[in-house]
């Protein structure tokens, strides 16, 4: 039993000082006792480790590689080419290097947990690797050095747009038959059984890759665990849809499989009102990721409009162009702003904006990943991060004064201490194990882009 005395923090019932926390031998919360002092002092502002709903891993090195203006109008269509000629030059040993570091980087900006949306399964020829699970392997393996916990999504991923149309040569290593997929499925839950704090789910990768009775035959094999999806990314997914099916891909999704607690649709940047109001009046969960919508010129999720109809939504680093809890969430904020030229758009009147962004995430996140209960109370996990008392952001600041300064001011650099399962990864805002995750990364980056 670990026993520790946290000198502020955040729990479901709001802040409190000089709370014990109790973690027994697994890293589960066993008990928290508001004012009783007692344990080993961790010195600052401590808070609930958010919900990386989104990521994927491997896209992490190239960040920044595409910022340079191509010959025609640059969107989403066109990063994706660079993406997948980038993913072309990658094998399991790479796979596996970038996504420790990157979950290291992630532990360090305050994400304690990360749903990996996984699509990429064979080798470069397109064919699968010896043992069908090999990548889900190095992500679970990834994750294992990095500590993060992890929920591992694989992706189906069978045709290469709207109607069932044939998937491309540089989709080759997405690409299953329901069959192939079972067997990739079969061996990532192998590989997840093996690492603690981490579970499974399935990720039909967007009704782009997916037909509708795919999409149906995969929520019947797999009846338990998180349903990811992308939807409603860009317009012309809409107007694909539209064509082929007669409505709209969150609609179809809705007919196909209905919107339950299993389902977070990712991104639903252009549904329709409609639609919005449809998801915010159900159990599921819509996954923003604020930093890479804004990058890849996807559009403005009206997020006021959904919050304020009860919609429950969290957030991830998608393309991990920038990794950042707080950024995101003020990313978030920010886009509502410069749409409806006001501010403090999130809160409800007389609350904070950092309060209100944090508690949605932590909520939303924790349910997307089917990571319950959320927050630091019995029978969750201990996963916190600790904020740095000193930081100039956060200097004679209390209560959600806090949560404003780190969201808004300071982010990640006030992320002192971060601990996953009642172990300390993260210290003086470094992962335990940076410099040797990090001479992996680098003389990889060398070699792939000399
Ligand atoms: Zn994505």
């Amino acid at each position: 039993m670990t026993v520790l005395c946290l000198q502020t923090a955040l729990l479901p019932e709001g802040w409190s000082e000089g709370v014990t926390l109790r973690i027994d031998a697994d890293g589960r919360i066993a008990a928290v006792t508001p004012g009783a002092g007692e344990g080993e002092l961790l010195r600052g502002i401590v808070l609930p480790g958010l919900c990386n709903l989104h990521s994927h891993a491997f896209q992490r090195a190239m960040a920044g590689l595409a910022e340079v203006a191509g010959p025609g109008e640059d969107s989403f269509w066109s990063w994706r080419e660079l993406m997948y000629r980038f993913l072309a030059r990658l094998g399991p040993d790479e796979v596996e290097t970038i996504a420790a570091f990157a979950y290291a980087e992630m532990l360090e900006a305050g994400f304690t947990a990360v749903g990996e949306f996984h699509y990429v399964h064979h080798d470069p020829n397109g064919c699968p690797y010896a043992d069908p699970g090999e990548l889900s392997w190095r992500i679970v393996e990834a994750a294992r050095t990095s500590g993060i916990g992890l929920t591992l999504l694989p992706s189906f991923y069978a045709h290469g747009d709207v109607g069932g149309a044939a998937p491309s040569p540089a989709q080759r290593r997405f690409v299953c038959d329901l069959e192939l997929f079972a067997r990739v499925h079969e061996a990532a839950g192998r590989a997840v059984r093996t690492l603690s704090g981490a579970n499974i789910g399935i990720a039909p990768h967007s009704i782009r890759a997916v037909t509708p009775p795919q999409l149906r035959a995969l929520f019947e094999q797999f009846p338990s665990g998180p349903v990811h999806i992308h939807a409603s990314e860009q317009p012309r997914e809409v107007e694909a849809c539209r064509a082929v099916h007669g409505t709209t891909p969150i609609a179809l999704i809705e007919a196909t499989i209905g919107l339950s607690a299993r389902l977070c649709v990712i991104h639903a940047t252009h549904a329709s009102a409609e639609e919005r109001q449809r998801l915010a009046a159900s159990p599921a969960t819509v996954g923003l990721c604020p930093i890479t919508e804004a990058n890849l010129g996807d559009g403005i999720f009206p997020a006021v409009a959904y919050a304020a109809s009860g919609g429950s939504f969290g957030v991830g680093s998608d393309s991990n162009v920038q990794i950042d809890a707080a950024a995101e969430l003020r990313q978030l904020e920010y886009s509502q702003r410069l749409a409806l030229g006001r501010r403090n758009c999130l809160a409800e009147p007389m609350r904070s904006t950092g309060r209100v962004l944090f508690e949605s995430a932590l909520l939303g996140g924790a349910r997307a990943l089917d990571r319950q209960p959320a927050g630091l109370c019995p029978g969750g996990w201990a996963d916190f991060l600790v904020l740095d008392p000193d930081h100039p952001a956060l200097v004679g600041r209390r209560g959600d004064q806090l949560l404003d300064g780190w969201i808004f001011c300071a982010g990640k650099s006030a992320v002192k201490e971060v601990w996953v399962r009642g172990r300390r990864l993260v210290a003086d805002g470094r992962h335990l194990a940076r410099a040797r995750l990090f001479a992996r990364y680098r003389a990889l980056l060398a070699r792939l882009l000399a």
